[in-house]
């Protein structure tokens, strides 16, 4: 019997964020934070990756100073107000719920499809990154 693949738990803005975040050269957080992250960037290189929505923090927030390991919650986004708010917002853009699955090429066309080169909205309001994660160039590769 074959070795089955670990899903992905990630939840929902970095759905998107996971697509286009370039973190080579470890420059948020921490290079433990960021090598995490590189490593589930690099799972879902192959399109027949599965990927589960999470309502909270999922695999890519591992080692963030604001991911709370006692309750699995982010401090900056998943306390009122606005808990969940960003999370919510990508969902629903990309038609996803908590709890659904989906693989990591499907979801990669889904963002294609509704944002084409436009970044999301989330990234203006919500995250200070762009200039240095480098997204909207990420965004263009797709
Ligand atoms: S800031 Fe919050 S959502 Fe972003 S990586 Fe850290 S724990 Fe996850
Ligand atoms: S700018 Fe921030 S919210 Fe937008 S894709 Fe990059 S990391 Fe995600």
């Amino acid at each position: 019997m074959g070795k089955e693949k670990t899903k992905i738990r990630l939840r929902g803005h970095h759905l998107f964020c996971s697509n286009v975040m370039d973190v080579d050269g470890d420059p948020i957080y921490s290079a433990r934070f960021c090598a995490n992250f590189r490593k589930y960037q690099q799972m879902m290189a192959d399109p027949s990756q599965a990927i589960e929505v999470v309502c909270t923090c999922g695999d890519t927030c591992r080692y963030c100073p604001s991911w709370n390991e006692q309750d699995g919650k982010c401090r900056l986004y998943d306390y009122p107000p606005n808990a969940n708010r960003i999370d919510l917002e990508m969902l629903e853009a990309l038609s996803l719920s908590v709890g659904d699955e989906i693989t990591s090429g499907e979801l990669k066309q889904r963002i294609k499809g509704r944002f084409g080169t436009t970044l999301p909205a989330m990234c203006s309001w919500a995250c200070g990154f762009e200039s240095v994660l480098h997204c909207s160039q990420g965004q263009r590769k797709l």
